[in-house]
Order: C-alpha cells, then structure tokens, then sequence
C-alpha cells in the first residue's frame, strides 16, 4: 500500500516551493531522483525522471492503492494521472487525452506502457471475453510497433519513431535501418501479430515484403555511357516473385521514369546510374514506410470494436495515450528538427489553451473570480511554420512546385526576403554580425522554448515526395492483394501526379492539425519526461516553471464537499462522527477554519477549492496520524 512520503524526500508537487526558482526547482528533482522517486506533480502534471533501472512501482499492490482515489492521497505516481483520467471518462463522460513528451530516450514510450497497463487493469472487472480480447491486442500491439517502427538511435536503443498509434513522422532513413534479429523478439512480435488477428497471408505478405526491401539492397547497376543495366537478373526475379509481378515490369521502373512534359506529352526517360541508385533506395524506403502504415491501420481496425470497447468506454468515451517527440536541439538541426519542433509548438499552444480555457469555465460554473493570467501566446511561432503563401512550409512548398534548379540557398534567399520583419526569424544576411550562423546554410526560429538554428541544407529534398510514381504503380499493379492495398496512389497517372503533388511538409502539417482538432476537445493530461544526465535545460525547455507559477496563480486543487467531509471529517471536533450544520459546504467551513487555512481556498456552488496543495497535504498527514 502506497503511503504518502515523508518531507525527507522532497517536496512532492513543485507548488509546494517556498520559491519558484530555477535552483530550487533543480534542487528538489535531485533529492527526490537520488532517494528513489522519480515522479513529482505540478499539480496535475507528472514529472518524470528516467531511473535507468527497474523500479518496484508496478505491481498489483501498487495498482490497487491508487486505484480510485485523488491525486493527492498517495505519492506522486503515473497511475494516480491514469485513475484521473479514467474517473473524468467514467464520472463526467468526458473524452480525456495523456499527453507524454520529452527528449528521445527521457521515458515516454515506457511511460505510455505502464498508462496502458493501469487502465487495462482496472477495467473490465467482469472479464467479458470481447473486452480481454481487445485489450490484449492493445497491450500486444506495443510490440509489434516497436518492432517495426522502432530505431536504434545515438540517444536511445529503442527510439521510437512513430506517434501512438497513428504514425506522425516516421523518420524512414532510421525505420529502414533495423528490424529485430534477435530471436526470441522476434518470436514474440509473430505470435503478437497473430493475437491481433493477422492472416497467415498477411504474416506472409510482410515476410515477402521485408525480403524484398532487402533484396533491393543487392541490387547493383553499370552503366556503359549511353544507357543503364542491372547486374545480374536473378535478383531481380526474386523480387518480381515476391511482390507478385513481373520481371520486365519491375526492370523498368528500376530503369526508367515516366513523365509529363510541359505539352501535356507523356514520356519515358532512362535514369542515370546515379538516378537509378537513388530511386532504388527511395523505393525499399517507401517499401518499409506503408508496411509500418499498414499494420498501425490494421492495428486500429482490430481495436475499435463497434459496440464496446475498454478504451472507448459505454458511451463511446475515449481516454488517447499520446507518446510523442519532445523538443529537439541538436547541434545539427535539419528537416526533422523542424518538423517536429513545429509539432510541440502545435502541442504548447494546445496546451495553454486547454489549461485556461478549462481553469475559466470550471471557475465560471463554481461561481469563483477568475484571475487573468499573463502567459506568452506561441501563435505568432505556429503562424511563422504554417501560414499559407507566407509561412515557411508554404515557401518550401513552392520551391519544391518550381520547375527548374531551384536549390536550397535558393530557398533560404526567397524565406529571408519573405520573412525578414518576422521577429521569430533571422538569418545570417539578416543579422549579419551573428558569426554562428552560415550566410549559405542556416536560419534561425526563436521558438517558445529556445532558439534553434537550423541547416537548410536537404531541406528541398526531404520534402519532395522522391519517389517515382513508376514504383506506386508497379505494387499498385502487384497480384499480391494486400500489397496493392498499401498503393492506392499507383492508380494515378502521371499528369494528376504532376499537377498536385503533396510534399512531406504539408503531408505532417496536415497530420498535425489533425491530431490539434482531435486533441481540442478532449480533457488533457500531461506526463513530462526528463532524462536524469541533463535536467537542467528540459526543465527550461519545456516551461516548466511557468506551468508552477500558473498553477500557484490559480486554486491547485478542488473537491466536491461531499467527499472532502468524508474523507477528513475525523480531522475536526464539529464534524467527527457526524456534523450538525446546515450543509456540508457549512462542515466543509468548519474544517478548514479549524485548521486555519481560509484564506487559501475559495467556496464553489458545489466545490472546495484550494489554492495550494500544502493545506491538503496537511489534512492528509493529520488524518494518518490519528
Ligand atoms: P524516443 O523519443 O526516442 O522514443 P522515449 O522517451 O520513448 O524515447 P523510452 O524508450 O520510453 O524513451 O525509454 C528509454 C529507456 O529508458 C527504456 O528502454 C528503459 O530502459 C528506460 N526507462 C524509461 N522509463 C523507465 C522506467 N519508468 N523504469 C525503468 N526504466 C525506464
Ligand atoms: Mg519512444
């Protein structure tokens, strides 16, 4: 049973501060990370510190201490943010959200597992067959997109490289690196890929397809000055086989691609070595990236059930577990750095607006003052990525539309003429004594998190869609039908595709927004994860202190009078065994007067709110003494 902790190990919300500084905020995660507890709240939100090793946190017993009780009751813990969430959907029939981010390797994925885990194991008491079903394919599922959509990286072993459960940016250079040789994974991922419901045909359509994309590795061409071979056709055979086409037919594409000219006319035109290198690699690539996609859809398809479902709970409520990349600064920042610091800039702005648009109607309904609440508003940030014709995605964009040798310098000359007045963006030429930065190469976004310069250099080619449409076409035209369903987009033709090409930019922009509109209307929660090497700079990074002064501007806590009376009436001589006044708002008077807090809370129509949680902590260490 989770007791609560004593002071000697820190001060378990960060409200609790007696100052809200950088150093005493460094000082209180240290002491807390060094004697073993490695979450702490900012009301609300979690902290979480990586431990590195396995921590005795997870087990039944701990589970059923926090099962159904409030967050203050027991020691900061993930599963007391699940429980909730989980009582928001039950009692309020509110849609929530458990929003995870942090650095690579800071404990997000391992954090979302053991969100999971607690829900899972607190639902379904009856054990209906359907609702165990479905939630062990949940469970299961965490392997198999591991397996697949997981990369070895410089900061962790087992990095994810795709959003829950919908694959937001699948960094294809990494995903195609690996897949697991190691043979008991391995064992594990098929006999979780049947759990879910894969077909044997389908179990053997990604055998053929991962053949295939290592096939492709093999393949080699010469080129004798006029035109371009391949050496060696065995392998080629051997992948025609595979995918369930032809020889001739994928011979081709590997040679030649087809394409519109200005005149409506369409072409064939042979590769150079160079070309057919590259299309090739593009090729196995893209190969890796639907296969991940497929099986996330075929993932989701199995978890929502029509009429029940554990997650989506009677009434079609929803609780979403969101893992998804915090912040990145490298000191090489590139394409993907934009794209997903542009995401967490979408998440911040989220984030705020949620927070207070709650704090206010929450406050609106109990009849309490609302205070204004300064706090700096990111859109400009947003807009500067994502504004139509002046944005810098949109400025992309039409390099990549413009016909010709449109290079990348090209593309930074067109954002610094376009953006120049911006007051979140600079470059060399703008700022021409700032030796940091390379007049060529970089640009620089003052995000809400920091500045972050980055290297166009690449920038034009990762948003290009590089794949020839010859390949969509050729697994478009494949016997194989579950190889034909991942290339829907083979049936265009070449002029459709040549006239409205979506570009990676836009294609995650429209992700993004997407995710925004789902996220917008539901309840959230946040788990902050931080690596325990450098605490320092995500503590800045992702506001943390400005999230304790907000929480420290408003009221931390509130409580029905109900249940606050039923849980600290033993606290009070007037309300023990049971009180005499007139309503429980009156006995709810009576306690906080006795102890000598009033002017840390304000009365609601129905609630207790409490501005910082050391008044309650206070009743909870007074109630287990007694
Ligand atoms: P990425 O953004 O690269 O996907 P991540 O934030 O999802 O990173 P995880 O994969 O969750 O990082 O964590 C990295 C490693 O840290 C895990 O493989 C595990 O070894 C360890 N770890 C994280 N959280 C915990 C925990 N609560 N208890 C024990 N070990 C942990
Ligand atoms: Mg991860």
């Amino acid at each position: 049973m989770a007791e609560l902790e004593g002071l000697e190990f820190g001060k378990s919300d960060f409200v609790l501060l007696d100052e809200v500084t950088m150093e005493q905020f460094m000082d209180n995660l240290k002491l807390r990370f060094e004697k073993g507890r490695i979450y702490t709240y900012i009301g609300e939100v979690v902290v979480s510190v990586n431990p590195y090793r396995q921590m005795d946190i997870y087990g039944r017993d701990t589970i059923d201490a926090y099962r159904g009780r409030e967050l203050y009751e027991n020691p900061p813990h993930l599963y007391a943010v699940s429980d909730a969430a989980y009582k928001a959907m039950k009692r309020r029939a509110k849609d929530t959200c458990i929003v995870i981010s942090g650095e690579s390797g800071a404990g997000k994925t391992e954090a979302s597992k053991y969100i999971m885990q607690y829900i899972a194991a607190i639902t379904n008491p009856s054990q209906r067959a359907e609702v165990e079903s479905v939630k062990n394919v949940l469970l299961k599922s965490n392997c198999v997109l591991e397996a697949f959509g997981n990369a070895k990286t410089n900061r962790n072993d087992n990095s994810s490289r795709f959003g829950h459960i919908n694959n937001y940016l699948l960094e294809k250079v990494r995903g195609g690196g690996t897949s697991n040789n190691d043979r008991s994974s391995h064992k594990a991922v098929m006999s979780a890929l049947d759990v879910i419901g894969f077909t044997q045909e389908e179990i053997n359509s990604i055998y053929q397809i991962l053949a295939t994309i290592l096939l492709l590795g093999n393949v080699q061409f010469e080129s004798d000055g006029e035109s371009v071979q391949i050496v060696g056709l065995e392998t080629v055979n051997h992948i025609a086989e595979l995918t369930a086409t032809d020889p001739e037919s994928v011979s081709k594409s590997l040679l030649y691609r087809t394409v519109a000219t200005g005149g409506g006319e369409v072409i064939e035109k042979g590769h150079t070595e160079q070309q057919a290198c590259f299309g090739r690699d593009a090729f196995a690539k893209a190969l890796y990236e639907r296969l991940f996609g497929w099986i996330v859809g075929r993932i989701n398809s199995v978890i929502e059930v029509k009429d029940y479902n554990p997650v989506l709970h009677g009434k079609n409520t929803v609780i979403g577990v969101l893992d998804i990349y915090g912040f990145e600064i490298f000191d090489n920042n590139s394409f993907e750095q934009f794209c997903i610091n542009y995401c967490n800039e979408k998440l911040q702005q989220l984030f705020i607006e949620l927070i207070l648009r709650q704090e206010q109607g929450e406050y609106n309904r109990e009849g309490i003052t609302w205070q204004h609440i300064d706090y700096f508003n990111n859109q400009i940030i947003v807009d500067l990525v994502e504004q139509p014709h002046k944005g810098i995605i949109s400025i992309l964009d039409e390099a990549c539309l413009t016909v010709g040798n449109v290079t990348d310098t090209v593309c930074l000359d067109s954002m610094d003429t376009k953006l120049a007045q911006h007051p979140h963006y600079t470059s060399r030429k703008l700022s021409p004594t700032d030796k940091t930065m390379d007049f060529q190469k970089h640009f620089r976004i003052r995000h809400y998190a920091g500045d972050v310069t980055y290297s166009v250099e690449g920038f034009l080619d990762k948003n290009k869609d590089l794949l020839f449409q010859d390949f969509k076409r050729l697994m478009y035209n494949s016997a194989n039908p579950v190889l034909k369903e991942m290339w829907p987009d083979g049936q265009l033709s070449i002029t459709e595709v040549t006239k409205r090409p979506l570009t990676a930019a836009t294609l995650f922009k429209n992700s993004i927004v997407a995710l925004v509109d789902k996220l917008a209307c539901k309840e959230p929660y946040y788990v902050r994860c931080i690596k325990p090497n450098e605490m320092k700079s995500p503590v800045a990074y992702l506001g943390l202190l400005e999230n304790v002064m907000v929480r420290r501007a408003g009221f931390a806590y509130r409580q029905h009078y109900a249940r606050f009376l039923q849980r600290y009436k033993m606290t009070c001589e007037y309300t023990w065994p049971n009180h005499l006044m007139a309503s429980d708002r009156e006995a709810v008077e009576a306690i906080v007067t006795q102890h000598g807090f009033q002017d840390d809370v304000a009365y609601g129509h129905t609630k207790l709110f409490v501005r910082t949680p050391r008044s309650l902590y206070t009743l909870e260490q007074e109630r287990a003494a007694l």
